[in-house]
């Protein structure tokens, strides 16, 4: 049967275009007392002369579709998430409630500004309560996530050195950095210059000394960084950076590691991004959705994207777009990922500052906890307290031939979802691990437990470690060939 588990090493789930049959619809509507128009003569050449392909199929089958490929796929709502750098904390349901209250979900975003007050000043506040937590002079809720916030963090550093006649083409970046940073560079013509970090994996004041000069438009910094750590030299590099008229970008997708205990507009960053769907509770996954508001100081303001939502003197609320002739533009379709931007603020709310401060410890208590428990069986690759997340490597396993590789795919077997594999690159073999403050002790132990185990294993019986995953609906994939010969195209089968 097409779709059953039993289907085997062979995705066979059919598409949805697959199902139904000719004619076949979801719905049946009474037949209407309104007479038949000739829609022709009403739309003239708007009217379509050809249905749309859409699948033809009755609700049931639309629906068991859609939650038999959910019931294929791995969530932070069936299990712990522990993909560093992403932070997979658990999405708050009254994030979703909030989200679908009919005047959010249903606002077209051309209405009028005076039938949309509500969702402004939902903008508005959450612009205020995201400088508050990040220290900064003003947010910009446009980017849709937080690579794109970068791209145009690095386009008003860009602007503003313009307008003082100026075109530094370099971007400092620590070679630990994530690898949106250089390519956010790329993207905006910048030449990204990566400097070295010290063997804890922190930046060095002496070691980006030789690569500060006039030709440095910004240094870009992620604090704390992807290894996991706090940058002590935070302020002194920003300073080193400020006295030859650069500029420092903070990639701010680790906030939660720092949110409500230290803000990045108080260590000297000038602009930076906030990956919602990362550290305020938006779902992620799969690609998508996504929402990088940019921070920025003062100075930068000038540069910020348009539209804004600004508050007037009656306390109403607008969409400016005139204000800022200098600005760098509109930078994505309409103002923001709205349903994001609700989550987000629902959230906020929901937390308060102290919330908020909780979660923070939270997060760095379960990383340390995680990296002192699973330090009894692995190498850390780093040893000395960590923020929100741990960096662990196969190192212990070198004669087994056992790799993260396989550790990785193991761990599926044992209910989780594998950590962030092989980065960050400065550490050979690394597991990236970041719990976050969702989970509770008891599942923290349940996962060390299964760590331990994997440990075991890959030295009694290694077969049965790089032959897993064993239990996955599919085992492993040539990650190569779909890379090099990827099928993007829907092909529809010969019918019989
Ligand atoms: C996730 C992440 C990014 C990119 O954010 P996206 O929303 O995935 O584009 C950038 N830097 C770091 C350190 C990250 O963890």
């Amino acid at each position: 049967m097409p779709g059953s588990v039993a289907a085997g090493l062979t995705f066979t789930t059919p598409l949805i275009f697959e199902r139904g049959a000719k004619g076949r619809t979801g719905v049946s509507l009474a037949k209407s007392e309104v007479p038949d128009v000739d829609p022709a003569a009403l739309y003239g050449d708007l009217f379509r002369k050809e249905q749309p392909a859409l699948a033809e199929v009755s609700e049931p089958e639309a629906v068991r579709h859609y939650v038999q490929l959910s019931q294929q796929n791995f969530a932070i709502d069936t299990g712990m998430y522990p993909l560093g750098s992403c932070t997979m904390k658990y999405n708050p349901k009254v994030n979703e409630w909030a989200a679908r209250l009919p005047g959010f979900a249903t606002l077209h975003p051309l209405t009028p500004d005076s039938m949309a007050q509500g969702a402004l000043e939902l903008m508005y506040r959450l612009e205020q309560g995201l400088a508050q937590v990040c220290g900064m002079d003003r947010v910009s809720l446009q980017p849709a996530a937080g690579a794109q916030g970068e791209y145009v963090g690095l386009q008003m550093i860009r602007a503003y050195h313009s307008a003082q006649g100026r075109s530094p083409k370099k971007v400092l970046i620590p070679e630990t950095a994530h690898g949106t940073n250089p390519a956010s560079c790329a993207l905006n013509g910048f030449t990204a210059v990566p400097f070295p970090v010290d063997e804890h994996g922190i930046v060095l004041p002496d070691q980006l000394a030789p690569f500060v000069d006039d030709d440095v438009a910004a240094i870009m910094v992620t604090n704390p960084n992807t290894v996991g750590l706090f940058e002590t030299h935070m302020a002194t590099m920003a300073e080193m950076v400020h006295a030859k008229g650069g500029l420092v970008y903070g990639d701010g997708a680790n906030l939660n590691a720092i949110m409500g205990r230290g803000r990045p507009g108080d260590f000297g960053i000038d602009v930076m991004q906030f990956n919602l769907h990362k550290t305020f509770t938006t779902p992620h996954g799969g690609g998508g959705p996504g929402c990088g508001p940019v921070g920025y100081k003062k100075i930068l303001d000038p540069y910020a994207p348009v539209p804004v939502a600004e508050r007037n003197d009656d306390g109403t609320y607008r969409l400016d777009y005139g204000s800022r002739p200098q600005s760098i533009g509109r930078v994505r379709s309409f103002h923001t990922n709205f349903g994001m931007a609700v989550r987000a603020y629902a959230y906020m709310r929901e937390m308060g500052p102290e919330g908020l401060r909780m979660a923070t410890d939270l997060a760095v208590l379960n990383a340390n906890y995680l990296r002192v428990c699973l330090g009894e069986t692995w190498k850390v690759a780093f040893d000395r307290t960590c923020m929100h997340e741990v960096v662990i490597s196969d190192k212990h396993l070198k004669d087994t031939h056992v790799t993260t590789m396989d550790v990785a795919k193991r761990l599926m077997d044992y209910g989780y979802h594998p950590p962030t594999v092989y980065f960050p690159l400065v550490v050979k073999g690394a597991m990236l691990i970041e719990p976050t403050e969702t989970e509770t002790k008891q599942e923290l132990d349940r996962f060390v437990d299964a760590m331990k185990s994997i440990s075991d294993e890959a030295q009694r019986e290694p077969e049965t470690v790089t032959g897993a995953p064993h239990l996955t609906r599919l085992r492993r994939l040539d990650e190569t060939r779909a890379a090099r010969n990827p099928v993007l195209r829907y092909v529809a089968p010969k019918s019989a």
